[in-house]
């Protein structure tokens, strides 16, 4: 079975940077995992998931999609294949339908209702009548952070990408629906392959494969057990958390 992705002795550079943003490293991902990332602020997280998605071009070693080459790729092939929303979640003007169509022209309503459905934006169907709300054509600036994060999670949904990357885009929600969230798509998304990136464990701990960044450098793989067990950066990220809920 190929990998959906590996990456090989992957490293980057920002241009102009003095030293590595991501230090070299090696991981392969199967179609159809989640894959957790977290780390500090600054720690590298925003820049690893953006070289999935061709935002920038790596500086040394290789990402491989099924197999090839990404370089040998086209990028906007590769950014086809994914669904990425950034940290800060930006809706444009227009009505709900023309948001939810972007990207994907021609999706239908049924779509689009399943999209809404997943992220857990249902309050925008008029359940009764199956029907859009046009709430953010009449007042989308009225919109809260967590429902403008949960409507740009649904506008990547309705194209249906192989790979969805959630840069911390669950950080305006509350613990609930971000769970409710990630078992929706694990249930109802046929094998698509998840990155969440955050810095809250309770987001990513029960991920397939956990990515612990720290300062650029990966500080460790493996499950939330795993790390917990033998990962002092990890463990560390995990104790500096339950302290915070206690206090
Ligand atoms: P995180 O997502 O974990 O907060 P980032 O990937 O955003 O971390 O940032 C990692 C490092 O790269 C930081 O030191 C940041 O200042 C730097 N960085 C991020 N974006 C750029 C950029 N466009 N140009 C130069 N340096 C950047």
């Amino acid at each position: 079975d190929t990998p959906i992705l590996e990456f090989k002795d992957t490293s980057f550079v920002y241009h102009g940077a003095r030293k590595e943003t991501i230090h070299p490293f090696d991981f392969a991902v199967k179609e159809g995992e989640t894959i957790g990332v977290i780390g500090g602020t600054g720690s590298g997280k925003s820049t690893f998931v953006s070289l999935i998605a061709r935002l920038y071009d790596v500086t040394s070693g290789r990402i491989l999609y099924r197999g090839v080459d990404e370089k040998e790729l086209k990028p906007e092939f590769i950014r086809g294949k994914i669904g990425f929303v950034p940290q800060k979640a930006s809706l444009f003007e227009g009505s709900l339908r023309d948001n939810m169509k972007w990207g994907k022209e021609d999706a239908t309503d049924e779509e689009i209702y399943q999209a809404l459905d997943i992220s857990q934006a249902r309050e925008f169907v008029d359940q009764k009548e199956q029907r859009l709300d046009f709430r953010i054509e009449q007042n989308g600036g009225n919109l809260s952070g967590g429902q403008k994060q949960r409507l740009t999670i649904a506008r990547a949904l309705v194209r249906k990408p192989e790979i969805l990357i959630l840069d911390d885009s669950a950080s305006a929600l509350d613990f609930a629906t971000d769970a409710r969230l990630r078992k929706a798509i694990k249930e109802n998304t046929d094998n698509m392959t998840v990155f969440l990136v955050s810095q809250r464990v309770s987001t990513i701990r029960n991920a397939d494969h956990i990515l612990v960044l720290d300062d650029g450098k990966i500080a460790g793989i493996g499950t939330h057990l795993q790390l917990l067990k033998g990962n002092q950066v990890y463990k560390e990220i995990c104790a500096s958390q339950m302290a915070g809920e206690e206090a």
